[in-house]
C-alpha cells in the first residue's frame, strides 16, 4: 500500500512517522510518500492533507494541479484524510474567514466549515474525546483548531466537542479538527486506512 501526504507546508513529517508506525503495526507492505507536485496523486492508495495553514496549503496544491488529483483519487474511492487545515480544504463550504481569504476549497464533504473556532483563548488545548468509532476515548490534541458548524444527513458524524463536530466521515473521506499523529495512539490511522477496503 502506498500513502501519500501533501508536503507543501504543515505537520507533514508527523504524519509520515505515523503511518509508517501504522503499516508496521498491521504488517503491511508499504510506503509513505511525500506529495509536492502533481503527478503522484494518482499512484498513492490513500492521501492525508495536514494540518498548518489552510490558506496556503490550498492555493499551492491548486496552482501545482494537485487540486483535481485528489478530487479524482476521492471519486476512485480511495481513502482520503484531511486534518485541521486539512479538514477545512474538505469542506464544500467555509465561514466569513474562508470567503475573505478567497481561498479554495476541494468540496469533497457535504460540510461547513469554521475556522479558529475555539477562539484566541483556547487556541491550543487537549482533551480525552469520546468517539463514536472506538470504545475507550481518544486523547485529542487541537491546535487552533476548525470545527464543523453544518454536516448533511449524508455525513456521519463521529465525534463532538462542547456541541460542536470535531470528527467527521462521508463515504471514504475522513475529516478531524485535532490532530492524532501528534499522539502514540494509531487507532484513527487504523480506521483511516480500513476505509480503502
Ligand atoms: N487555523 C488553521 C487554518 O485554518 C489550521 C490550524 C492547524 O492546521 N493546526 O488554516
Amino acid at each position: 500500500m502506498r500513502i501519500g501526504i501533501i508536503a507543501i507546508q504543515g505537520d507533514v513529517e508527523e504524519h509520515v512517522i505515523a503511518l509508517e508506525q501504522t503499516l508496521a503495526e498491521r504488517g503491511e507492505e508499504g510506503e509513505v510518500v511525500k506529495i509536492k507536485h502533481r503527478g503522484i496523486v494518482s499512484s498513492c492508495d490513500a492521501v492525508v492533507i495536514p494540518g498548518g495553514e489552510s490558506t496556503t496549503i490550498g492555493r499551492l496544491m491548486e496552482r501545482e494541479g494537485i487540486f483535481s488529483e485528489i478530487k479524482e483519487a476521492a471519486w476512485e474511492e480511495k481513502p482520503i484524510l484531511g486534518t485541521c487545515a486539512g479538514m477545512v480544504l474538505l469542506a464544500k463550504e467555509g465561514d466569513e474567514e474562508v470567503a475573505k481569504t478567497g481561498q479554495p476549497l476541494l468540496g469533497l464533504m457535504d460540510i461547513k466549515v469554521k475556522r479558529n473556532a475555539f477562539g484566541r483563548q483556547r487556541e491550543s488545548f487537549e482533551v480525552l474525546l469520546k468517539m463514536s468509532i472506538f470504545d475507550e476515548p481518544f486523547h485529542a490534541v487541537f491546535i487552533r483548531a476548525p470545527t464543523i458548524t453544518y454536516a448533511a444527513d449524508s455525513v456521519d458524524v463521529l465525534a463532538t466537542l462542547n456541541g460542536q463536530i470535531v470528527a467527521a466521515k462521508q463515504r471514504n473521506i475522513l475529516a478531524l479538527s485535532f490532530h492524532p499523529e501528534l499522539t502514540e495512539d494509531r487507532r484513527i490511522h487504523h480506521y483511516f486506512l480500513d476505509l480503502g477496503k
